[in-house]
């Protein structure tokens, strides 16, 4: 009797086990339809959707929110009260700052080496003579982007620790290519720590997912096509950045020509790769938007170069020629939308 009973006990625990572990492989969850919470807000120049899952949804986005205008007041280039621009007004002297500037200037200039010096700070005074941030846009003169060239470069910045950073004089500096995806994993923290399940934020196109989804699908993000409406394909991952950059997100026409946003810091004029839009997808948002930025300069034989060097991201790239580039690593997530079926996808 008592054996028949022990082993009753054991193909109890036997199949609870079973179940435990079947249901880690199907991505089982005890509540399928999560309450859903959304918030649209604009900040950082951009239009940033937040949605979360969850129970505590509503209140973290709400957290989220205050999240994102604390990092904007500290990261921004125009506000005058913010870290950055302290810096850049400091004339030459050390300024105390939070830890998250210190954090991001101290990655930026790793990111600065890593991407053989197309990423780089330094480059606001450049920028700022396109006018791209004034919206007073105009095709500099040579002489000028000389001048500004000459207060580029990683040298110019020194960090004291104790969040004591300082530029040279003549030198300012913009975090506007890092910035997005430093604060979309902040966001994800502070919406996981408020007790949101999942969910999924946008800034500007710039995607962060986070968590599992309750049916255990992966998450599925679009990439626009940058001349087009829509997606031209969509990348199934898990919980990642999905950072996006091109020429087309700002840019002005003169006389037939027409120049972008994004800087070549060898020669101060906007970059003239073979890629029309590249994305980078990891798990460090911040070395993701870096490096989305240096690879739109670098171009499809850069990306790969990099990729085989530091193989932590994963990249689609659209090139000049409608062909798509893509790291091996994606090999089975990406499906190309309705209307691009007949574009090639080349994974190297
Ligand atoms: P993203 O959209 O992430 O590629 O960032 C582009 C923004 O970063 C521009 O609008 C500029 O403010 C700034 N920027 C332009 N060129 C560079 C560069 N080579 N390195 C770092 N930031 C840059
Ligand atoms: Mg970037």
């Amino acid at each position: 009797m008592c054996d028949i009973m022990k082993k009753f006990k054991l193909l109890i625990v036997a199949s609870l086990v079973l179940i435990s572990m079947l249901c880690t492989l199907w991505g089982c969850n005890t509540n399928t339809n999560p309450q859903k919470a959304q918030a649209e807000i604009y900040a950082l120049d951009t239009i940033i959707e937040i949605t979360a899952y969850g129970e505590k949804a509503q209140e973290a986005i709400t957290a989220a929110k205050a999240e994102i205008y604390a990092l904007e007041k500290l990261f921004s280039v125009t506000d005058t009260d913010s870290d950055t621009h302290r810096i850049n007004t400091a004339q030459g002297n050390p300024v105390k700052v939070s830890d998250e500037v210190y954090t991001i200037i101290e990655k930026s200039l790793e990111y600065n080496t890593l991407t053989k010096g197309n990423f780089d700070i330094t480059l606001y005074n450049v920028t700022k003579l396109w006018g791209f941030t004034t919206d007073s846009q105009r095709v500099p003169e040579d002489y000028e982007i000389t001048e500004a060239l000459k207060n580029t470069g990683s040298h110019k910045v020194t960090l004291y620790g104790n969040n004591e950073i300082s530029v040279s004089e003549g030198t300012a500096l913009d975090l506007g290519a890092v910035a997005k995806g430093y604060i979309g994993d902040r966001v994800a923290e502070v919406l996981s720590d408020s007790g949101a399940e999942y969910g999924i934020i946008s800034l500007g196109g710039n995607i962060r997912t986070f968590g599992e989804k309750a049916d255990g699908s992966k998450w599925r993000t679009g990439i626009r096509h940058p001349h087009e409406n829509g997606y031209f394909i969509i990348a199934d991952t898990g919980e990642v950045s999905v950072i996006t950059s091109g020429a087309y997100q700002r840019n002005f026409t003169v006389d037939g020509k027409t120049y972008h946003h994004i800087i070549n810091p060898e020669t101060g004029y906007p970059s003239e790769s073979d890629a029309q839009s590249v994305t980078i997808i990891g798990t460090d948002g911040a070395l993701c938007d870096a490096l989305s930025t240096a690879v739109f300069i670098g171009g499809t034989e850069y990306a790969d170069k990099l990729y085989k060097e530091l193989q932590n991201f994963e990249y689609i790239i659209l090139s000049k020629d409608n062909t798509v580039y893509a790291s091996q690593g994606l090999k089975g997530s990406l499906e190309l939308s309705h209307n691009y079926k007949d574009m090639e996808i080349i994974y190297r």
